[in-house]
């Protein structure tokens, strides 16, 4: 099936790794180009000579707005178009309720979602030109509560509540805005979580056991064909939705699977 993504310029945050990494690969497998915004330098440039890819790289520290905003000229100066945009970049930075900060959860509110609002505001002038279309990446931990890590729930409950207001205040530009969320996706950020506990193999155990479709976690590349399908117009008709790709892992019955 032909994705009309051929050419199409998009904008992928934490591209150099994990989700963002499969979304770059399959994106340049469907003719389109790749722009990596991630701090991850050696990684970000490693893939795109590997992939041989006509994407670029632009080394942006995402917390900052000005940082964001100089990687979306930079963008326009390189291609004069803007296509799309994933926003995907985030991190799992443990900042609990009883052993956290005030301090603490305002940066990580503003790490794990400030920058989403920043991309977006800075690439949508562009946006509407070509009638792009917006991927948040979300966690089910928004839904289902994690325990320990507040900032990072309460930036990924606003990315879900943003999806719907961005979708609502661009239908006049025909910018769609949709949200894919993942549970258990085996990255270099859940390696690391998983090694945080004493029995790592043990832990990934418990998980995938729990875990209803073929007790096993989600693939990033899984993530990103779904991404990859809301950001092409074969799914035109398609916005404001909360997309969970984890083998049914926030929604069905665990007791009957
Ligand atoms: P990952 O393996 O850590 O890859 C993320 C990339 O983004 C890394 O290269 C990282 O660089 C970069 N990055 C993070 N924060 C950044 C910032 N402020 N500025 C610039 N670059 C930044 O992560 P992942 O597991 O693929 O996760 C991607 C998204 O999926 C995140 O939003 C995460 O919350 C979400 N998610 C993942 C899972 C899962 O199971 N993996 C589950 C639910 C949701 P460094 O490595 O240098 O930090």
């Amino acid at each position: 099936m032909d994705l009309y993504l051929k050419d199409k310029v998009i904008i992928v945050t934490g591209g150099a790794k994990g989700i963002g990494e499969a979304i770059v690969r399959l994106l340049v497998q469907e003719g389109a180009v790749p722009v990596i915004l991630d701090k991850d330098e050696l990684a970000s440039k490693k893939l795109l000579e590997e992939i041989q890819s006509k994407g670029i790289f632009i080394k942006t520290d995402l917390t900052s707005s000005e940082a964001c905003k100089k990687a979306v000229e930079e963008i326009n100066h390189h291609y004069k178009r803007i296509d799309g945009l994933v926003n995907n970049a985030g991190s799992n930075d443990g900042v609990g309720l009883e052993h956290g900060s005030p301090e603490r959860f305002i940066e990580s509110m503003n790490n794990n979602a400030g920058h989403f609002y920043f991309m977006a505001h800075f690439a949508l002038p562009y946006l509407k030109i070509n009638k792009g279309s917006i991927v948040n990446i979300g966690s089910k931990t928004s839904v289902t509560g994690q325990g320990n890590t507040s900032g990072y729930v309460a930036a990924k409950g606003a990315i879900l509540s943003l999806t719907r207001e961005w979708a609502l205040e661009l239908l006049p530009f025909s910018i769609r805005v949709n949200a894919v969320i993942p549970a258990e996706v085996h990255t270099p950020l859940y390696d690391s979580w998983i090694n945080s506990f004493g029995n790592p193999s043990e832990k990934l155990k418990s998980v995938t056991s729990k875990i209803p479709f073929e007790h096993r976690l989600t693939t990033p590349h899984e993530i990103a064909n779904t991404v990859i399908f809301l950001l092409s117009s074969r799914s035109s008709h398609t916005t404001g939705q909360w997309v969970f790709v984890d083998g049914g892992y926030t929604h069905l019955d665990r007791s009957i699977s």
